[in-house]
C-alpha cells in the first residue's frame, strides 16, 4: 500500500485501496472504455467526501494534480466514471435517510439505487416514475440527466428532484434552493464560497442571457451543462440545474431530497410487429393519444438474437425474419387503451401480428420483456460495447436514418440494428464487435464518427440522450461553437477552479487518450 493510500486510509473512517484487483475492477464502466485509476475510496459519509475533496483540492493548489471522479453503479456508456486519478465510490451511501409519506419526500444519500428507493417507498404507496435504470444510483442519473422511456409521459427524474446537497473541491458544503431575488442578493454577497458561487453565477448568467435563451429552445442536447437554462428564473436563481448532465465535473452529490408520486396500476402491454418500419411508425403514433407510458420500437433482429438467451419468444417472432416490433405499455385505463387498439385494428398493415395483455399471453410478453432486458442492459462478453447509445432521432426520419445505416453497415462491414424510444425519440446502435481483433479500436473509431454524422443528417444530436461524457465528447467537442465552450468552461471554473473534477470528460476530452482507451479484453494477450 503506497504513502497516499496509507495517509487516506488515516484521514477518512471508510476504505481507499490500490491494490490491483480493485483498481482492475474500477477501470471499466458500461462503456467501450478502460481507465485505470491510481486509487479507488469508499467513502462511509458526507465528511469522508469533504475530506477527499479537499485533501486533493489542496495537493492541486501545490501543482500535484489528481483527477477525481465520482462513481455510483458504474453503469454510464460514456466513460465518465472513468479517470487515470481517484475514484470516488459512492456505494456505501446507499441510505435512505426520511421518509415524509403525507408531503410524498423522501431524503436520501445519492448512491442508493433507483431499485432500493422504489422498494422503500412503496411501503407506502409511493414511486419515483423513471423506467429502465433499476440498479444505477440517483447520484449517477442526476448527473447523467437521466430521462429513460417513459419521460415523455412523466418527465425525466428532473422532475423529481426537489433539493440536492453537493460537496465543492474545497470540501465546503452546498444545500441547493430556488432563492428569490432578495435572498439571493444577500447570499451573493457574503465573503463564503458559496457567497462566491452565487455570484459568479449570477454574473456568468447576465452575460450570457441571449445565449443560454438560444441553448433552452433547442432542449435536445445533452452535452455542456444541459440545464443551465432551468437555474436562473425570474430574478430567483437555483444552482441545482447545474447538476444536471454535470457528470460530476461540478461537485460530488452527497444527498438528495426527491418528491414521490403515488404508484400507478400495474400497466398493461400491447406488442406489435410490423413487416415494415413506415407502418410501425404509423400504428406507434396512431396510439400516442392514448398516452402510452412507455412506447419503444425494436428491429426485429434484436428479438432474434435475445431469443438466443433461452426466452421463448416464438410467440412474437412467429415466421417473421424481418420487420420492427412495437411494444406499448399502458398504466392509466389500460384496458380501455388496448380495447381502443382493437378497434383501430383495421387502420393498419393486414400483415401486422399483436398480442395483447390476456391470462394465456401474460407469459410471452413477461418472457419477451425480461429476454429484452437481459439483454439489452447486458454487455454479453463485451462484445456489444456501446458505442452510439442514447442519441437523439426525430420519428419522422427514422425510415431516412435506416437507409443511411443500410450504407454505414456494408462501408464498415457491420450489423446494425436500431432500438430505442418512440416516446422520448431517443435511440441506440449496438453492433457486435470482435474485441480480439487488432483493428478494433480503428472500426469503432470509424463506426462512432461515420454514425454520428448520420444521425446529424438526419436532424439528430449524438449526445441527445446523455451528455457527452468521454467518448461522444470526441464528436460533439469539435460541434460545439467558440461561445458555447467559453460559457461552459467559465461554468466550470467558478465550481473547480483548480480542476480536478473528471478534468478529461466533456469540454476536457482529449480524443487521443480517448480513442486509445478501448477496451481491449483479451486483445492484450493478442498483441502480446
Ligand atoms: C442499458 C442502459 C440503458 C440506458 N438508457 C438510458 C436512457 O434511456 N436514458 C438516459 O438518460 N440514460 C440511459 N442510460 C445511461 C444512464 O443514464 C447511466 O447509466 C446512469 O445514470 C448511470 O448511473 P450510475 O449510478 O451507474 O453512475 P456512474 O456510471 O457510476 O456515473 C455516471 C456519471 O455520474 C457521475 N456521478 C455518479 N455519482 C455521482 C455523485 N454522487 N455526484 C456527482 N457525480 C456523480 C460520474 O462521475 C459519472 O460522470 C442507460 C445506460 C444503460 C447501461
Amino acid at each position: 500500500m503506497g504513502k497516499i493510500t496509507k495517509y487516506l486510509n488515516q484521514l477518512t473512517v471508510g476504505n481507499v485501496f490500490d491494490s490491483p484487483e480493485i483498481i482492475e475492477k474500477y477501470s471499466a464502466d458500461q462503456s467501450a472504455l478502460r481507465v485505470k485509476p491510481k486509487f479507488v475510496a469508499f467513502p462511509e459519509s458526507t465528511d469522508d467526501i469533504r475530506k477527499l475533496l479537499k485533501f486533493f483540492n489542496q495537493l492541486a493548489s501545490k501543482d500535484i494534480k489528481v483527477a477525481v471522479t465520482a462513481r455510483g453503479t458504474g453503469l454510464g456508456e460514456g466513460g465518465a466514471a472513468l479517470t487515470n486519478g481517484v475514484v470516488i465510490s459512492t456505494e456505501k451511501l446507499n441510505h435512505l435517510l426520511e421518509i415524509d409519506s403525507r408531503e410524498r419526500l423522501v431524503r436520501v444519500q445519492s448512491g442508493i439505487t433507483l431499485h432500493e428507493l422504489n422498494t422503500a417507498l412503496s411501503v407506502s404507496g409511493l414511486t419515483i416514475p423513471i423506467d429502465g435504470c433499476n440498479e444505477r444510483t440517483i447520484g449517477g442519473l442526476i448527473s447523467e440527466n437521466f430521462k429513460g422511456q417513459c419521460s415523455k409521459k412523466y418527465g425525466g427524474l428532473y422532475a423529481y428532484v426537489e433539493r440536492i446537497e453537493v460537496v465543492l473541491t474545497n470540501g465546503e458544503c452546498l444545500q441547493t434552493e430556488r432563492l428569490k431575488k432578495y435572498a439571493l442578493a444577500k447570499r451573493a454577497a457574503e465573503k463564503t464560497t458559496e457567497g462566491e458561487i452565487y455570484r459568479k453565477t449570477v454574473k456568468l448568467v447576465k452575460e450570457n442571457s441571449d445565449l443560454i435563451d438560444k441553448l433552452s429552445k433547442n432542449n435536445k442536447d445533452q452535452s455542456g451543462y444541459p440545464m443551465l437554462a432551468q437555474a436562473p428564473r425570474r430574478e430567483t436563481m437555483d444552482l441545482m440545474p447545474l447538476f444536471f448532465g454535470a457528470e460530476g465535473t461540478l461537485g460530488i452529490i452527497s444527498e438528495v431530497i426527491l418528491r414521490a408520486v403515488p404508484i400507478k396500476k400495474r400497466p398493461e402491454r400491447v406488442v406489435a410487429t410490423f413487416k415494415e418500419v413506415e407502418d410501425a411508425l404509423n400504428y406507434a403514433k396512431a396510439i400516442e393519444p392514448l398516452k402510452p407510458r412507455k412506447l419503444d420500437l425494436f428491429d426485429l433482429k434484436i428479438i432474434m438474437e435475445a431469443r438466443e438467451s433461452g426466452k421463448n419468444l416464438d410467440g412474437v417472432i412467429k415466421k417473421l425474419e424481418d420487420g420492427f416490433v412495437v411494444f406499448a405499455n399502458f398504466d392509466e385505463r389500460p384496458a380501455t387503451c388496448i380495447k381502443k387498439i382493437k378497434a383501430m385494428r383495421d387502420k393498419f398493415s393486414h400483415s401486422a401480428r399483436f398480442i395483447y395483455e390476456s391470462v394465456n399471453d401474460r407469459p410471452t410478453l413477461n418472457e419477451f420483456e425480461n429476454a429484452l432486458e437481459n439483454y439489452l442492459g447486458y454487455v454479453k462478453n463485451g462484445e456489444r460495447v456501446p458505442i452510439l447509445t442514447n442519441f437523439y432521432l426525430p420519428n419522422e426520419n427514422i425510415s431516412n436514418f435506416l437507409q443511411d445505416l443500410t450504407i454505414l453497415e456494408k462501408k464498415l462491414n457491420l450489423k446494425v440494428e436500431l432500438y430505442g424510444s418512440i416516446g422520448s425519440s431517443i435511440y441506440n446502435l449496438r453492433p457486435k464487435f470482435n474485441l480480439e481483433d487488432k483493428e478494433f479500436n480503428k472500426r469503432a473509431t470509424m463506426f462512432l464518427r461515420a454514425g454520428a454524422f448520420i444521425i446529424n443528417r438526419q436532424g439528430g444530436k449524438l449526445a441527445g440522450g446523455t451528455p457527452e461524457g468521454r467518448l461522444k465528447a470526441v464528436v460533439t467537442n469539435t460541434e460545439m461553437l467558440e461561445p458555447e465552450k467559453k460559457m461552459y468552461t467559465k461554468l466550470k471554473e467558478i465550481f473547480d477552479s483548480n480542476d480536478i473534477l473528471s478534468p478529461d470528460i466533456k469540454l476536457g476530452t482529449s480524443s487521443k487518450f480517448t480513442l486509445t482507451h478501448f477496451r481491449s479484453e483479451n486483445r492484450t494477450s493478442v498483441v502480446v
